[in-house]
């Protein structure tokens, strides 16, 4: 038979509840992918032949909501209230019902007809959870067809049930939700003003557009103005009413009244045995009541400090012992090579810019490895996502959202993250503001790369304080990294915040297993870094520190002295070896042996390039108490975080004397006249606020959409840095600290 009719539906429903599978289950070959007009939002469009009549398939963008706070949001709406399919099918995600509920509830109150698709009832059933599905269809007004999108079952029959309501054409009937004694009788009030003008009404219920000027949603507010500006100034005016009234009252704005309303109406929707768990009811109840405790108001914050601090207790205590091991390692190894090789660029090569460079990235591994594994059992045991929900309500004082939190501990909020994952883990935020000022102050936070660096300046500088410094360092990164956001979401990126969407999985005692498996590719990651990249880089500004050479003038001069001095040895002593001569306290001649051999290091590192560059700008990083070779280093991070340490481990080795070889980083800088603990500090705070590393640039431009956000932040940064270090270095001077 020929199709006669033609219905229009849509899929909608959340990101990865397999709607593009019940798509292609449905409409098979019959689709073709294009985009919508205008924008780069992928259209996929197919149809179905059923009974006589051509059912065309839209798969809409997968949103959590109906709310103009993204490109996917406008989209689906707009194709709504735009196209006026004959009806949407809604697919939600069974186990995770109450979540998925939140958009039909949009949809419902936006009056369209609904059919619900109850996806992945197989990966709900296996997890024990079962849904009452006649009920949950009595209770919403709506048919429910319980479907497994990836084998087809269920398939036939929602798209019967779907044919059979376009059919009947049902009108659009808005279900009213009740917000509350403090927002209905304005919403009320508005929706019979909007009425009575039809203002906007041919496109949306009123209703709606009351909620809409509530939300405070944008491209409504646009509309609105074009269409009847006295009116939306009116209701413009009346929200603002509702918003102070909120916030003097309840501390909160519309939105999240609004929020708590949809949620409350959909656990009620569930209560009374529509969803029963029967797996997870023990550990759901034994969840519920650890959580009375952790994410108490009180004892919650309270006790995340101990546990973070705990954290690095754990992590630097026990990590100590093999970091040295692995220093020791890593120092015999530049001894052997510096005994085996001729002097010369090669031994230079290999000795400072390798297995210094390398190893000093290296010997941190076990470091990293305890660290890992401490985040990976908070996070195993679900305790993460508590630390997110607690600090949602900090987060918003600033311009943030709670899902920023997840960005700023992957970035290395606890210690030892990346930024790189940090700014990617920030699609997950909405609103396209509160993403940027998340993504702009993540890189603030410290991740693997800056750790070792502390640990070093903190071992020469503050020994026996690491896990105390280590929590001060954290605090005051997100103290920064907030208090920037706040500046920035009031001048550059000003507008609302949006209500937070997090739920909390159940405690879950990890499998040993597990954590090994998460720690060990987080190391795997590091060490894999540290064997190309940072190899790769450390070469490289090997090659910036040693080239160019000294005249050949100068290096001769340096010869001259040298081999007027080894004229003085006595010819018995200059054939003792070196360890001799270090026992018994150093030969005079000797000694000024290596001075001259360090001056002519210092010479050459100063003519280099990267030489050069540190001490043009050393005018400026006197301010912070950076002497030019600390320059070369901090410019080494740009590159990689990593590089800071091998670099300042070249620059502060080259030259030294045989004996001294295997001496520590930390011990050279705590020797060296030009450091203490006052500029260390300084040091500290700059690395971990400057412009982040190459790697987290590229993705800040790739995910910003824009390379000016990626300048923003190199600049921005920088001078944070500055004026941070700045502050400590200058205002230490002037109590007289450090010298
Ligand atoms: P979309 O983001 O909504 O388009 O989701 P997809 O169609 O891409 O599906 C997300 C994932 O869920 C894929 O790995 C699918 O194979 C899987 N999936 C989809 N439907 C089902 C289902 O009914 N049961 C199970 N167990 N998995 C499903
Ligand atoms: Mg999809």
């Amino acid at each position: 038979m020929k199709p006669s009719t033609e219905y229009l539906i849509a899929l909608a429903g959340n990101p990865n509840c397999g709607k593009t599978t019940l798509f292609n289950a449905i409409t098979g070959a019959r689709q073709h992918v294009g985009n919508y007009p205008g924008i780069t939002v992928e259209k996929k469009e197919g149809f179905h032949l059923f009974d006589g009549y051509k059912l065309r398939l839209v798969d809409l963008p997968g949103t959590y909501s109906l709310t103009a706070y993204s490109m996917e949001e406008l989209v689906a709406r707009d194709f709504l209230v735009h196209e006026r399919p004959q009806l949407v099918i809604n697919i939600v995600d069974a186990s995770n019902l109450e979540r998925n509920l939140y958009l039909t509830l949009q949809l419902l109150e936006l009056g369209i007809p609904v059919v619900l698709a109850l996806n992945m009832i197989d990966a709900a059933a296996n997890r024990g959870i079962e849904i009452d599905v006649e009920e949950l269809s009595k209770r919403l007004q709506i048919s429910v067809v319980p479907t497994v999108a990836r084998s087809g079952q269920g398939k036939e029959t929602l798209i019967r049930t779907a044919a059979e309501l376009a059919e009947s054409a049902p009108p659009w009937k808005p279900l009213h939700i009740s917000y509350g004694a403090d927002i209905d009788p304005v919403l009320d009030q508005m929706e019979a003003d909007i009425k009575s003008a039809q203002f906007l009404t041919d496109l949306y219920p009123a209703r709606w557009v009351a909620l809409k000027y509530l939300e405070a949603d944008e491209q409504m507010l646009q509309k609105g103005k074009s269409v009847n500006a006295v009116l939306s100034a009116r209701l413009e005016a009346v929200a603002q009413g509702v918003d102070d009234h909120l916030q003097k009252t309840l501390e909160t704005y519309p939105e999240a009244i609004i929020a708590d309303h949809r949620y409350g109406f959909i656990a009620a929707l569930l209560k009374g045995g529509v969803v029963r768990n029967k797996q997870q009811s023990d550990r759901l109840y034994f969840s519920d009541q650890l959580d009375v405790v952790l994410t108490n108001r009180f004892f919650g914050p309270l006790l995340m400090l101990i546990i973070i601090y705990l954290v690095y207790k754990f992590t630097f205590d026990y990590s100590t012992v093999p970091v040295s091991w692995f220093e020791a390692g890593f120092g015999a190894l530049a001894d052997l090579m510096d005994s085996l090789l001729p002097p010369g660029l090669i031994k230079s090569l290999v000795v400072s810019g390798i297995i210094n460079g390398v190893g000093s990235v290296f010997s941190f591994v076990p470091l990293i490895m305890f660290m890992f594994f401490a985040i990976a059992f908070l996070e195993d045991t679900g305790y993460l996502a508590r630390v997110a929900y607690m600090l949602d309500r900090v987060f918003r004082t600033f311009g943030l959202h709670g899902s920023s939190v997840m960005a700023y501990i992957v970035s290395g909020g606890i210690a030892g993250g990346c930024a790189v994952p940090g700014v990617m883990a920030t699609r997950t935020l909405r609103s396209p503001r509160e993403r940027l000022a998340t993504l702009l102050t993540a890189p603030f936070m410290n991740c693997g790369a800056k750790l070792p660096v502390f640990a070093m300046l903190i071992a020469a500088f503050f020994p026996a304080r690491h896990a105390q410094m280590m929590f001060l360092l954290t605090l005051l990164s997100w103290a920064v990294a907030l208090f920037m956001a706040r500046i920035i979401r009031w001048t550059i990126l000003r507008g609302p915040s949006t209500p937070f969407l997090l739920e909390l999985p159940p405690y879950r005692m990890p499998t040993v297993k597990g954590l090994l498996i998460h720690t060990w590719e987080r190391t795997w990651q590091y060490i894999r870094k540290a064997g190309t990249i940072i190899l790769a880089l450390s070469v490289l500004f090997w090659a910036l520190m040693t080239f160019p050479r000294l005249p050949e003038s100068e290096q001769q001069l340096f010869e001259a002295r040298r081999q007027q001095l080894s004229s003085l040895i006595p010819q018995d002593t200059h054939n003792e070896s070196p360890e001799d001569q270090s026992a018994d306290g150093g030969n005079p001649v000797q000694e000024r042996l290596r001075e001259i051999e360090q001056e002519e290091a210092l010479a050459t590192l100063k003519n280099s390039y990267a030489g050069r560059i540190g001490m043009a700008i050393e005018g400026l990083s006197l301010w912070c108490g950076f002497e030019w070779r600390t320059n070369v280093a901090l410019l080494a991070g740009f590159a990689a975080k990593e590089l800071i340490i091998s670099t300042l481990g070249t620059a502060y080795s080259i030259g030294q004397s045989d004996q001294e070889q295997e001496v520590t980083l930390s011990e050279r800088l705590r020797n060296d006249s030009h450091w203490n603990r006052l500029n260390a500090f300084s040091l500290i705070v700059f690395i971990m606020l400057y412009a982040p590393c190459l790697a987290t640039i590229t993705c800040i431009a790739k995910e910003a959409g824009k390379l000016k956000w990626a300048i923003f932040s190199i600049c921005f940064n920088t001078l944070v840095a500055f004026v941070f270090a700045v502050m400590i270095y200058q205002g230490g001077r002037w109590l007289g600290l450090g010298g």
